[in-house]
């Protein structure tokens, strides 16, 4: 990917971060996904008073994709509120890792960007098979 495109998708992991529903955390994460077409999916984490029902922003992200009939994806930009590097949870690096292995992942922090790939994140995946 080109910085250009690296920073198209960071601005857009921001711009979702806006819109994230974190009363109780106060923690703002925003993720974009890019799918194997070039279209971008954002998404923020929307917290709920039943705490076990929020949902992360690559969930988020993800699921829209998904939803929209998008079975490829390249890569993903994550951002947080606190200026520091947000690794996806356990959750989502599992479910990233099933649909969309080999995915890139960019991470943008005070210091700046850094690139993971999801099999390194995620070294053994839970497998059905
Ligand atoms: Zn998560």
């Amino acid at each position: 990917m080109s910085q250009e495109d690296i920073q198209s998708l960071i601005t857009s992991a921001e711009d979702a971060m806006q819109r994230a529903v974190a009363p109780y955390s106060k923690f703002r994460v925003g993720a974009s996904l890019l799918t194997g077409e070039g279209k971008i999916y954002s998404g923020c984490n929307i917290e709920n008073p039943s705490l076990m029902l929020s949902i992360c922003a690559e969930r988020v992200a993800l699921v829209k994709a998904l939803s929209e009939g998008h079975t490829g994806f390249k890569a993903m930009a994550l951002v947080s509120s606190d200026g520091r590097y947000c690794f996806p949870c356990g959750s989502c690096r599992q479910i990233l890792h099933e649909f969309a292995p080999g995915l890139i992942l960019y991470l943008k922090s005070e210091g700046g960007v850094r690139k993971y790939d999801i099999g390194e994140l995620l070294p053994y995946p839970f497998e059905k098979e």
